[in-house]
């Protein structure tokens, strides 16, 4: 809650919004490349880029001149017409993924939606069952709260969509157990990124897609958070060598303009026929302009391979921290930038100072899972600012 000295857009936000977010105290006017200024012109730099979203930074200038001439030209006609960003965008996403086909949404939640229910019909009747693992988080619809292995999410909005049914991390022998002739589709992130930077193995993520080869299940990929180039490759899948039947996009696909995707195989996606799902807003014009731009840049030559230099730099930096402060920080983990300093208990009960103490040194991370500081800057980020990030954090841990 805010106090007398809260900046004024606070005060009047504290009285009028649904109490649903815990916010840091600032309200962010202008942002450019990896820096945010607030409303009394304080610098940020940004280590959260709006939770792995504006991957391009601040108000890249090519995705600002797309949006400001497509809102000029279109903004929306909904899809009972065809319309040229929309085509272009899936048309990209088609030619540098496993998929053939793509359905258009508004955010991870409605991609996710998209993808149960796809998985739903494109399955015998008797498959209805979607297993998700423990700790994993797929949104806050009510069908992804019940797929979301985090019972916290849950609590008092029962009862729960039927048909879920959540697994022990990583562990193939638990799943197993759990799969027979009711399962439809088994959906995991490659990298669970909200309960703290957890990737899976790649042995385990082989054995999941042989498990649903042989029993008829379909292999949905959550890459909300992953994909869109944040760890070094356009989708966190690849590193792995393991192909899904659905993928499930949003948050960076759009770079800040609120868009997501479902995609899949043609066998898999010949289930939706006309009137089997729809979106009003999704695929509008405006955001997938934006989105455009977005793929042409990740796949432009030698972007991901900065992404995965700098993820190593960023990596090693925070590797280097938690050997000299292991009352802190048992080590790191993550994958090209999505990177977390990952928490001892004492650390876990600093955790709030920590984030406290960096942001009024202008610097934006936040906690993931309650046991990490979770790293996503933007993907343009400079070894230079990456160096800044760790001296204040070396100087906020060496001070405390
Ligand atoms: N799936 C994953 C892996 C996510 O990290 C998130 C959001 O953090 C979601 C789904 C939900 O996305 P949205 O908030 O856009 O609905």
């Amino acid at each position: 809650m805010t106090d007398s000295s809260s900046p004024p857009c606070i005060s009047r936000a504290d009285r009028v919004f649904m109490n649903t977010y815990t916010r840091f105290p600032v309200c962010m006017k202008k942002g450019e490349g990896c820096t945010l200024y607030d409303t009394d012109g304080k610098k940020y730099l940004d280590f959260l880029s709006g939770i792995a979203v504006c991957s391009l930074g601040h108000c890249h200038p090519a995705v600002t001149k797309a949006v400001i001439e497509q809102a000029a030209r279109l903004v929306h006609v909904s899809n009972l017409f065809y319309t040229l960003p929309q085509t272009e965008l899936a048309e990209l996403l088609v030619a540098d993924s496993f998929a053939d086909r793509v359905f258009f949404a508004n955010s991870g939640a409605e991609a996710n939606e998209a993808a149960i229910k796809l998985a739903r019909k494109a399955t015998a009747p008797e498959r209805f069952e979607i297993i998700t693992l423990e700790g994993s988080f797929h949104g806050r619809t009510l069908a992804t709260i019940a797929a979301t292995g985090q019972p916290k999410f849950q609590q008092g909005f029962g009862p729960m969509p039927q048909g879920f049914r959540h697994a022990a991390f990583g562990d193939i022998a638990a799943l197993e157990k759990m799969t027979g002739s009711h399962t439809a589709a088994i959906m995991v992130e490659p990298i669970q990124g909200e309960s703290g930077v957890r990737p899976l193995t790649q042995e385990y993520l082989t054995q999941v897609r042989e498990l649903c080869d042989q029993q008829g299940i379909l292999l949905i990929f959550d890459e909300v958070q992953t994909g869109m180039g944040r760890t070094g490759k356009l989708f966190a899948h690849e590193h792995y060598g393991v192909t899904p039947d659905i993928m499930t996009l949003a948050k960076a696909l759009g770079n800040g303009l609120p868009i997501g995707a479902t995609l899949a195989t043609e066998e898999v996606a010949r289930a939706f026929v006309p009137g089997s799902h729809a979106s009003t807003f999704g695929g509008n014009p405006v955001a997938a302009a934006a989105a455009v731009v977005v793929m042409q840049t990740l796949t432009a030559p030698g972007f991901l391979d900065h992404v995965l230099q700098k993820g190593k730099i960023l990596a090693g930096m925070l590797g280097r921290i938690a050997t000299r402060h292991p009352e802190i920080a048992t080590g790191v983990r993550g994958m090209g930038l999505l990177q977390a300093l990952v928490l001892t208990e004492q650390g876990i009960a600093r955790g709030s100072d920590m984030i406290d103490a960096l942001l009024q040194r202008g610097v934006l991370a936040n906690f993931a899972g309650n046991a990490v500081l979770r790293f996503a800057p933007p993907l343009v980020v400079t070894e230079e600012e990456i160096g800044r990030l760790a001296d204040t954090l070396e100087s906020i841990l060496s001070c405390v």
